[in-house]
């Protein structure tokens, strides 16, 4: 492929339209059934109903005597009232004893209320006397009875397809009995380095070698999205090489192939050559920075994102287009990360019209918050971009900020 003909192919597109085609690629994948603890942060699939009332009786929801309120009329912290203890009724068992007039069963927090009583009175307000009970207080009846059904009503819709499960969902499921649960499978992400350069953890590092961050950092973020990353460890910047490293990873079942390094304009970077000639290339490069030499295509039926080498670059380009792409495959329909509005402590100036993703510290105070770039902008120091907890986002058409400008910080 020659240089100049790959420029003019390919327009430079802006960010929102390079996401508009990455995102037509995707849609939700298919449900699958999995135990209920492994269903955290994916979406709903079935709609959930209760089969029965929780809690399924009524019950105590203190320690103490369950009694008739009518009993309890006058008493007083001077006027005790006096009731026969006749048992007792641990949670988890149900007492055979009924409470008649003068008559009261100890009971424990959950136990369900004995035949005949309708209230319970806390041990807090209550005396002991052997055989017999003080009680202090007068209640009404229903006092500190749950009711069955009183959480979930049997037959109730409890939890509605579409939603995210979170911790409390997981319980839930737990308390209507369910093991298993239907949610949209996780995307399968092959993650592949190309670069001669490259040597994986482990080995030494011969001259003019680096380690491979990038799989390991794009890995990371598959993983923290909800996707299940396939590692496919580094290619050499070699057609053949690389063409054969994809198809074994395309072998493996994906829904989406990650590349870092090789779509630059260098005289090794293969990986839009590759795309082409095994499959197609829907665009080459986007007005950001870093992040600008990305491909995007489909090799295999399966769309395939060439980022670029730089450490920086690549977790930038993988936030802006991955990350959504693997939301999407989830059934999550909410894309945007958490944005705030910041005061940027420090002057920028630009000598382009991309869009800048700086790395930067925010830091509340005051009700305000406040963004320092945290070092060196190049898009290989990966250092500031663990400094960083946000990439402020400044727009194409500004060429200057001024220190005191308010910016959107997207939060990492
Ligand atoms: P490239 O986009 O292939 O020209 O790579 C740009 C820069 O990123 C070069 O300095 C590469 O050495 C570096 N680079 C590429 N891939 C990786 C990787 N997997 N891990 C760390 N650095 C990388
Ligand atoms: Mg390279």
């Amino acid at each position: 492929m020659e240089k100049r003909a790959v420029t003019e192919l390919y327009p430079m597109l802006s960010v929102e339209e390079a996401l508009e085609q990455v995102l037509s690629h995707f849609r939700p994948l298919e449900p699958e059934r999995v135990p209920i603890l492994e269903a955290l942060d994916r979406v709903l699939a079935e709609d959930v109903y209760s089969s029965f009332d929780i809690p399924p009786r009524a019950n105590s929801a203190m320690d103490g005597y369950a009694l008739l309120a009518a009993d309890t009329r006058g008493a007083g912290p001077q006027t005790p009232k006096r009731l026969r203890i006749i048992g007792d009724v641990a949670a988890g068992y149900v007492s055979e004893a009924a409470v008649t007039p003068g008559t009261a069963i100890r009971i424990m927090t959950g136990a369900p209320i004995p035949p005949g009583a309708d209230a319970v009175v806390r041990f807090e307000d209550t005396k002991q006397q052997g055989e017999w009970v003080d009680v202090f207080i007068e209640v009404p009846a229903g006092n500190e009875i749950r009711l069955a059904g009183e959480d979930v009503r049997r037959g109730e819709l409890v939890l509605r397809r579409g939603i995210r499960i979170r911790p409390q969902e997981v319980g839930m499921l737990a308390s209507l009995g369910r093991q298993e649960v239907v949610v949209i499978r996780r995307p399968r992400v092959a993650v592949l380095a190309t670069g001669d350069e490259l040597v994986e953890a482990g080995h030494p590092l011969g001259p003019g070698k680096i380690y491979n961050s990038n799989s390991y950092s794009n890995a990371a973020q598959v993983i923290r999205y909800g996707g299940i990353p396939i590692m496919l460890g580094i290619a050499r910047d070699r057609i053949p090489e690389l063409t054969e490293k994809i198809k074994a990873g395309l072998a493996q079942g994906v829904d989406l192939f990650l590349v870092s390094g090789g779509v630059s304009v260098g005289d090794f970077d293969v990986v839009k050559n590759v795309l082409a000639a095994e499959g197609e290339i829907t665009f080459w490069r986007v007005r950001m920075k870093p992040g600008k030499p990305m491909a995007f295509g489909r090799i295999g039926g399966v769309p395939l994102l060439g980022m670029p080498g730089n450490p920086v670059s690549v977790m930038v380009s993988f936030e802006i287009f991955a990350r959504p792409a693997i939301l999407t495959m989830m059934g999550i329909t909410e894309l945007d990360k958490p944005t705030v509005e910041a005061v940027l402590l420090d002057e920028v100036k630009y000598k382009d019209d991309r869009r800048h993703f700086l790395r930067v510290y925010v830091e509340g105070k005051n009700g305000e918050y406040y963004a320092r770039l945290t070092g060196e902008q190049g898009s290989g120091i990966l250092s500031s971009m663990v400094k960083a907890n946000g990439l402020a986002i400044i727009p194409e058409t500004w060429d200057h900020v001024p220190a005191g400008e308010r910016v959107q910080v997207m939060m990492l």
